[in-house]
């Protein structure tokens, strides 16, 4: 059954033309009465999915949501669509909160946005007992789980819904992939009956690309300039001080680039928070602290500086990139020492023994993926439970296949070498001696004296710096702790150096000659043609003057979606700007004469007028 309702809502009030993926059914489930538990990529709409059945069942839709900061800008993005939404948490005061309350028993709220340790509290339990509630969604569901990465004990009460209030839906959403988180928030939430919707996790949008470099900070500037040179991005940083000294190096470049870490107060979090969730083109360099909750729509690259743990880890972080649908970079730098540190913090973290497996397990594939030849979407869907997709052609091994070599020789030369010189050297040492050179160490230990000494002088430092990096990573060579970065053999090693196995590594891609691929898309953002771009540029800059008149950010007034498709449709009146994608009715009232004048006034320049 569809609800005619659901659809006029979407067209009318959001101005989308048809529900995406399974949106629909989701939401018709929902209407019914039903309790859901919904699997979704960011991006994919969830927000849609408990906003709709909120404004076509009557009474008001509760919405938990774990970050109070961020209220705020779910609220707005809601009144910009003329919907009543409001937020009760700490920063209100009593007054602001009782005129809240008085809206609620009037029955004028739509949309209620509220912290799990409120809504657990008797005195708004007491209100939602007096009031018509529409239906509950928990969001950032995987909070509720301890298996999660983000376990947040006040989510655990929030069983009490299911008891109390047993005739109101319960909808819970996820972006978290694995199946042990989500039999966790179906047990927790006691959500015995709900149906589960588990949708695909590909982000088809979003373009992977990693690459080995020697001079991270260099190779990042060159891609923001030549891909981004006006977008907002994050770039993550594994240190503090990393972070500190990229945002003030991208600076000097002349971009807009805010630190966050959590060193700083939470005051200048905040700040530079809000900045970059308002302002268009700002970077923001940052630990894995920031991040979680973000609905910045139109964040067009993410980029890390250092590996992140997991894939996990780097699926979710990447995912923040594109969530407006339209092409996005998720773009990775790493090297040599990347791979030591991981593998030394890895023996040096306090968990128990099987804990420590299972991370190091995880870096394994993390590891994998970055090392790896064939496409890197389709392994990484592999790894969340969805295999069997094709080889996607918007990665960069799709793109540009990777060359490989046979690396068996020079394996077993730099693994000879760790062996006679006693498994007690780090890399820079062990290439030394590969190359013959007669350092006072060297000669100190005698190692000039090994066979192997010299026997690596027609392979440049930086390759072989590559051979090592990849027989870290895959496990070859292992990183001890004690001795600063000394390698050792693995029992891996054994079959390599007898000659009964042999490798084939990626080459250097300082040997391989860089393909420039020089597009329209190398400049404009999203999907705009280069005869397009004054038009966007312009509308823009409308965007931005509107959002800062009414202290909202860019998104709020039109997203880069609604922009790319204005710029496609160029509207000519009020009734095609209406049928453009994101442009309901309100929007159309409030925008649709100032930004039709724009898309107007670039006709006539086309026309020569
Ligand atoms: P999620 O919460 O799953 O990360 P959102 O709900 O924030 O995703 O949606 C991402 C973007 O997609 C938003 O800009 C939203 O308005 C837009 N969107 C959602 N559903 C649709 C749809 N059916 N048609 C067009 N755009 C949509
Ligand atoms: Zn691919």
């Amino acid at each position: 059954m569809t609800h005619t309702d659901a659809v006029d809502v979407l067209n009318t009030i959001y101005g989308y033309d048809a529900f995406r993926g399974q949106q629909a059914d989701i939401i018709n489930s929902v209407i019914d009465g039903n309790d859901a538990l919904v699997l979704m990529p960011t991006g994919g709409g969830k927000s849609l999915c408990y906003q709709i059945p909120s404004l076509v069942r009557s009474g008001v839709g509760v919405v938990v949501s774990p970050l109070i900061a961020l209220m705020q800008d779910q609220v707005d993005a809601l009144r910009a669509l003329n919907l009543n939404a409001q937020f009760i948490n700490s920063t209100l005061d009593a007054e602001s909160v009782r005129s809240i309350e008085a809206d609620l028993r009037q029955g004028t709220v739509d949309v209620l946005y509220v912290a799990p340790e409120r809504l657990l509290m008797p005195s708004t339990l007491a209100l939602l007992d007096e009031l018509e509630v529409a239906l509950f969604a928990i969001d950032e569901a995987h909070c509720v789980s301890a298996w999660g990465h983000d376990f947040r004990p006040e989510y655990m009460g929030l069983s009490v819904l299911a008891e109390r209030y047993p005739a109101v839906p319960r909808i819970a959403l996820t972006a978290t992939a694995d199946r042990r988180t989500r039999e966790e928030i179906a047990k927790n939430l006691d959500l015995v009956h709900a149906q589960h919707f588990v949708s695909s996790f590909d982000r088809p949008n979003i373009r992977y690309l990693i690459r080995e470099s020697q001079s991270s900070r260099e190779e990042l500037w060159r891609f923001i300039k030549a891909f981004h040179p006006e977008d907002s991005g994050i770039v993550y940083c594994l240190s503090r001080k990393k972070v500190d000294d990229t945002a003030a190096w991208l600076e000097k470049k002349g971009r807009v680039a805010l630190p966050y870490h959590a060193r700083m107060s939470a005051r200048d979090r905040e700040q530079n928070q809000n900045r970059f969730l308002r302002e268009d083109n700002v970077i923001i360099v940052a630990t894995i602290a920031f991040g979680m909750g973000i609905d910045k729509p139109d964040v067009r690259f993410v980029a890390h500086l250092n590996l992140p743990k997991s894939v996990e880890a780097y699926y979710q972080e990447t995912g923040r990139a594109g969530r407006d649908g339209e092409p996005a970079n998720a773009w990775m730098s790493y090297g040599l020492q990347d791979v030591i540190t991981l593998r030394q913090m890895m023996q040096q973290s306090s968990a128990d023994e099987q804990h420590k497996r299972v991370e190091s397990h995880k870096l394994d594939a993390m590891l994998s993926l970055a090392e790896m030849t064939a496409c890197r979407r389709q392994w990484i869907l592999d790894y969340f439970d969805e295999p069997g997709s094709d080889a996607c052609g918007n990665c960069d091994n799709c793109l540009t296949p990777p060359e490989t070599y046979d690396a068996t020789e020079a394996a077993q030369k730099a693994m000879s070498c760790v062996y006679r010189t006693g498994q007690r050297f780090g890399v820079n040492y062990l290439i030394d001696v590969l190359q013959g050179k007669s350092t006072d160490r060297i000669v100190q230990f005698g190692h000039d004296q090994l066979s192997t000494f010299g026997i690596g002088a027609d392979i440049a430092p930086t390759d072989w710096r590559g051979v090592f990096r990849q027989l870290i990573a895959h496990n070859f060579l292992a990183v001890d702790l004690e001795g600063h970065g000394s390698v050792k053999l693995t029992e891996q090693a054994r079959p390599v150096l007898r000659g009964e196995q042999s490798l084939q590594f990626r080459r250097q891609l300082a040997t391989v000659k860089p393909k420039r691929q020089r597009s329209a898309r190398a400049r404009a953002p999203v999907s705009i043609a280069a005869s397009d771009q004054p038009l966007w540029d312009a509308l823009r800059s409308l965007r931005k003057d509107l959002a800062d008149e009414a202290s909202v950010p860019a998104y709020v007034v039109f997203t880069d979606a609604t922009l790319a498709d204005m710029v496609q449709k160029r509207p000519g009146s009020l009734e095609e700007m209406s049928m453009v994608s994101g442009v309901g009715d309100h929007k159309l009232e409030r925008y649709g004469v100032e930004f039709l004048a724009v898309v107007e006034q670039f006709e006539a320049e086309i026309d020569g007028v």
